[in-house]
C-alpha cells in the first residue's frame, strides 16, 4: 500500500537532484543518464553456485539492490541482469587456486559430469536465492545461468575469431590482447607491467601472459568447432549481458577483485565483437574483512547467512547494518557491530510500528528531498540512514509526517518499515497478551497486581519468573510489552 503511495508520487515529480555514481571508468563521481531513458540496463556479475555465499558476496547484492531502487526512485525503469556460474571453467586465468565447480564436486562427493554440475549448482543457486529473498533483494529482470547460454558464447566466440582478436592452442582458444589495443583501459592497467610481472609462463604458447582463454579444451563439456570443452569464465558474462540487455549497458557491476582482469576481459571481448562501447558506467563494491583479512570460504572466514541467523539475526539486520557503511568503503565485520545495529533497527521499528502506524502518512518534502540528495551522491546510504533518525528524532513533525516520510526512505533502503505494522511487532517477537501461554499470562496479571500494590518485590520475582518462561517483560507508558527472548 505504502509502497504505491510512494512511486506513483515519484513518478509525478521526478526529483530534481543529480544522480552521480562513482565510475570505475573515468575514476571520477560522474553524472548518470541512461542510454535509452527511461530504461535503465545493468548487469551485475553473480555468484558461482557450488557453495553457501558469504556475507561478502552478499553485501555486492544489498547494494545493487540500492543502486535498482535509487534508479527507480528517480523515475527510471530497470533492466536487471545477474548471472549465476553454475559450471567449471578449469581454466588458469580465473580465480587462483582450484577450480570452484570441482572443488564443490569433490565436497559433495559427486562425480566429475555435466549432470553433476547442473545438481550441484541446482542446490545452491536456490539457496543463492532463499538469501537475497530474506535480505529483501529484488529478483532481477533476469537470473542468467551461464550453462543455458553457451550456444551464444561459442557464436560470440566465432565472431571473435572472425575479426582475428583470437588465436588457437593445444589446449584452448586465446583472446589475444595485443589486438585490442585499449585492453586494460579499467583501472589503467599497464600491459609491460603484466608481462614483466609474471611469474613462469604457465601457457608456454600464449602470447602474452594477460592473454585469456575464451575456449578451454577438455574431456567433458560441450562440442564446438575447437572440440569438445568449456567457454572461458569471462566470456559468460559478455555473452549474457548481450543476450539478456543488449550491446551496450548503462551500468555493470562487480566486486573490486573483478576489475583488473575479469572486467577488462569483459571489455575487450565485448567490445572487439560489437564495435560498440560495452558499458558507459562501471560500479564496484570493496571487501568486507574479518580482522583486516578478506571474507572468502578459501580463506576459512566465509561467514554466511545461515551463521548470522543461528546466532540470532535477521535478514533486515544484516541489511541495515550493510546500509551504515558506504558501497566503496571496506568494511569490517564483528559481531558487536552488527549487535549495534540489531538493537538501532529494533528501536527503529517499534517506534515506527508502535508510536506512527495508526498516524495518516504524509511525505515530508523538505526530508525527502535531502534524502535524494545523498543518494544521488553516489549512492550514500550512511548519510540516508543518519537522516532516516533525524525525522524520528524530530520533534517539530507529526507522527502522520514521520510515517509518512520514513515509509518512503525505506521504499529504497527496504529495511522493513514499509511491512505490515502488526506483522511488524510480531516479528520483533512481541507477542499481544492472548497469544501467550496461560501460564504466562497468569504470571502477567499477577505481576500488574503486585505492580497496582506497589509490592515491587513480588513484581520482580514475578518477573524473574516470566524470564525463566522466555519472555522478558518491559514497562512502557502504553502498559507491560512482553517480548518473546531470541536465542542471540
Ligand atoms: P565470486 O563468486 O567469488 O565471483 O563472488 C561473487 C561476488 O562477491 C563478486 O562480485 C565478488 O567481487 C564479491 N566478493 C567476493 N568476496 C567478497 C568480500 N569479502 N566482500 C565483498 N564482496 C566480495
Ligand atoms: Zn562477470
Amino acid at each position: 500500500m505504502f509502497g504505491s503511495l510512494f512511486s506513483s508520487k515519484t513518478a509525478a515529480h521526478p526529483p530534481a537532484v543529480l544522480l552521480r555514481l562513482h565510475n570505475t571508468l573515468t575514476g571520477t563521481l560522474d553524472e548518470f543518464s541512461p542510454l535509452e531513458p527511461p530504461t535503465v540496463t545493468i548487469y551485475s556479475c553473480g555468484p558461482t553456485v557450488y557453495d553457501f555465499v558469504h556475507i561478502g558476496n552478499l553485501r555486492m547484492y544489498v547494494m545493487w539492490d540500492i543502486l535498482k531502487r535509487t534508479l527507480m526512485h528517480f523515475g527510471y525503469e530497470v533492466k536487471h541482469t545477474i548471472n549465476l556460474t553454475d559450471f567449471g571453467h578449469l581454466t588458469d586465468d580465473a580465480d587462483a587456486g582450484e577450480d570452484k565447480m570441482m572443488k564443490g564436486l569433490r565436497r559433495e562427493g559427486l562425480p566429475v559430469t555435466l549432470s553433476a554440475m547442473r545438481q550441484l549448482a541446482d542446490i545452491y543457486t536456490k539457496a543463492f536465492k532463499d538469501d537475497t529473498d530474506e535480505l529483501r533483494i529484488m529478483p532481477p529482470t533476469t537470473w542468467a545461468r551461464a550453462s543455458e547460454y553457451v550456444e551464444m558464447q561459442i557464436r560470440l566466440i566465432e565472431t571473435l575469431e572472425g575479426k582475428g582478436y583470437t588465436y588457437e592452442t593445444t589446449d584452448g582458444v586465446y583472446f589475444d590482447i595485443a589486438k585490442f589495443p585499449a585492453y586494460g583501459k579499467l583501472g589503467n592497467i599497464n600491459l609491460e607491467d603484466l608481462r614483466s610481472g609474471a611469474r613462469v609462463q604457465v601457457n608456454s604458447e600464449k602470447h602474452h601472459p594477460a592473454d585469456f582463454a575464451v575456449w578451454k579444451k577438455g574431456l567433458l563439456g560441450w562440442e564446438s568447432k575447437w572440440g569438445k570443452g568449456f567457454p572461458g569464465w569471462h566470456i559468460e558474462c559478455s555473452a549474457m549481458a548481450i543476450a539478456t540487455l543488449g550491446k551496450q549497458l548503462d551500468i555493470h557491476t562487480g566486486g573490486i577483485d573483478h576489475i583488473h582482469t575479469h572486467h577488462n576481459a569483459e571489455i575487450a571481448q565485448s567490445e572487439a565483437a560489437t564495435g560498440k562501447e560495452f558499458a558507459r558506467f562501471w560500479l564496484h563494491g570493496e571487501f568486507i574483512t574479518i580482522d583486516s583479512t578478506k571474507v572468502s570460504k578459501s580463506l576459512g572466514n566465509g561467514i554466511t547467512l545461515r551463521h548470522l541467523r543461528d546466532l540470532g539475526f535477521s535478514g533486515d539486520d544484516y541489511r541495515y547494518w550493510l546500509l551504515t557503511a558506504h558501497y566503496r568503503s571496506p568494511v569490517n565485520f564483528t559481531v558487536e557491530a552488527l549487535r549495534a545495529g540489531k538493537q538501532a533497527l529494533y528501536r527503529l521499528k517499534r517506534v515506527v510500528f508502535e508510536e506512527y502506524a495508526t498516524a495518516r502518512p504524509t511525505v515530508h518534502e523538505g526530508y525527502l528531498d535531502r534524502f535524494t540528495a545523498h543518494l544521488g551522491n553516489d549512492l550514500d546510504t550512511p548519510s540516508a540512514v543518519a537522516l532516516l533518525w533525524e525525522v524520528v528524532k524530530d520533534t517539530t513533525l507529526t507522527a502522520g509526517e514521520k510515517y509518512g516520510t520514513v515509509l518512503a526512505m525505506d521504499s529504497v533502503l527496504d529495511i522493513g518499515l514499509n511491512d505490515e505494522p502488526d506483522e511488524g511487532v510480531r516479528s520483533l517477537g512481541i507477542v499481544g497478551n492472548s497469544e501467550l501461554p496461560p501460564e504466562v499470562q497468569a504470571l502477567m496479571a499477577d505481576r500488574e497486581a503486585a505492580r497496582i500494590a506497589r509490592n515491587w518485590l513480588e513484581a520482580d520475582r514475578l518477573r524473574e519468573a516470566i524470564n525463566l518462561r522466555g519472555y522478558s517483560v518491559e514497562d512502557t507508558p502504553q502498559g507491560p510489552k512482553i517480548t518473546k527472548v531470541t536465542n542471540e
